[in-house]
């Protein structure tokens, strides 16, 4: 009888447990089915196992149309799909990838990826991925940039007009002593420069926004355009002595355009951030295959913790010694996307209040055999 009672109450015990059980099991379901974050697993094939409801309706597929296929199948770019599921077969785990999908309607949406595996034993059961759409943010994006190319387009050539303007004046009025107007029409030369540069600048962020800057690499004399960045970079200050050292002969074989630009920048932030003035150096050194340009400053320097983020682009560093200093802090952005795409990299070694020195690797020139490396490896 007592025993009865014992299992009775068990029973009932575990009847309760397992309501419970069931509960817990259809809320957690409930959960991700019906979450408003599109959801799936893809399984170690690349097949779609599982998804919900938030990522059907954000598709516009069904679910006959959806699950059961392979993941790639739904990818516009079928190289980024084969990275993703490279990178989760070999336990990455995707912190906001970026991707684009196709959507049942033709359209294509941009989207975030937060994914990772889940594995019993050891072996791929599935993807955990979510799926955040930003496809407004991105095309809010886009209309900014082409507003930003259109706008530094149409500046440029007004600008390089007036600009050209003012060198025939400058050229007539150094045959007169007109101190006065002489003067004149060099600070406006050395302002509409700025301008010219700025134009530059803001149409290759675009550019390199939209993935279309491209390189146009020729073998060129490194030498004659640090030259040429001298003289123009001259022209901006008074109290800076521009001097380059260890330069002769010297070829390297890269985009010329672009690498004044990278020059341009690194000596203009030479001379905005030495507010006292100073010598600042264009160093030029050849290191096997490779000829090293640096730009050195005597200025404000940068501290040790402002370096690694110095490169990202709108950063600017927020300090009392550089609070007079305007810009848009896009310069090094640019530096570096430039020197990526000659499968270079910008360092900077600095102290604070000792100075800075920026510099990079190009690819080198043998004069002997008048060839390039890289053309003779193909
Ligand atoms: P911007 O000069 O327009 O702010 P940049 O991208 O060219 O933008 O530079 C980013 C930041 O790096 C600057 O705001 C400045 O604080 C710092 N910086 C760049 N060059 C130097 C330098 N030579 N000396 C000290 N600080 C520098």
């Amino acid at each position: 009888m007592e025993n009865t009672i014992v299992l009775e109450e068990r029973l009932a015990r575990c009847e309760r447990e397992n309501d419970e059980l069931k509960l817990k099991v259809e809320e957690l379901s409930d959960f991700f089915e019906n979450a408003s974050m599109p959801l799936h697993w893809v399984d170690a094939k690349g097949i779609i196992i599982w998804a919900n409801q938030a990522e059907l309706d954000a598709l516009g597929y069904e679910k006959e149309e959806y699950i059961g296929f392979p993941i790639k199948n739904f990818h516009a770019d079928p190289e980024v799909i084969q990275d993703i599921l490279y990178r989760l077969s070999n336990d990455e785990t995707l912190y906001d990838y970026t991707a684009r999908l196709k959507c049942k309607d033709g359209s294509v949406k941009h989207v975030l990826i937060n994914s990772n595996v889940l594995r019993k034993d050891g072996k791929f059961v599935h993807t955990r991925c979510f799926t955040r759409d930003i496809t407004d943010r991105q095309q809010e994006d886009q209309r900014k940039n082409d507003f930003l190319a259109m706008v530094s387009h149409e500046l440029k050539t007004p600008l390089t007009v007036v600009a050209s303007y003012i060198q025939i004046l400058l050229k007539k009025k150094q045959k007169n002593t007109d101190d006065f107007g002489l003067n004149v029409l060099k600070r406006m030369e050395v302002q509409v420069k700025k301008m010219i540069l700025m134009a530059h600048d803001f149409l290759n962020l675009a550019r390199i926004q939209d993935g279309k800057l491209e390189l146009n690499r020729i073998e060129f004399d490194i030498d004659q355009l640090i030259g040429e960045v001298v003289e123009s970079s001259r022209l901006l200050t008074t109290i800076h002595t521009i001097e380059v050292s260890g330069c002769t002969g010297v070829v390297v074989y890269a985009d010329q355009d672009k690498i004044g630009q990278v020059l341009t920048n690194l000596v203009g932030n030479a001379i905005k951030y030495s507010p006292q003035g100073g010598p600042i150096i264009i160093g030029c050194e050849k290191l096997g295959d490779k000829v090293r340009i640096s730009v050195s400053d005597q200025g404000i320097g940068i501290r040790q913790s402002d370096q690694t983020r110095l490169f990202e682009r709108f950063y600017r560093i927020n300090s009392k010694s550089n609070q007079g200093a305007s810009g848009f802090g896009i310069g090094l952005y640019l530096v570096s996307e430039i020197l990526q795409q000659h499968n270079s990299k910008i360092e900077v070694k600095s102290v604070e209040n000792q100075g800075s020195r920026f510099y990079f690797d190009l690819d080198g020139v043998s004069i002997a055999d008048g060839v390039h490396p890289v053309i003779k490896k193909s």
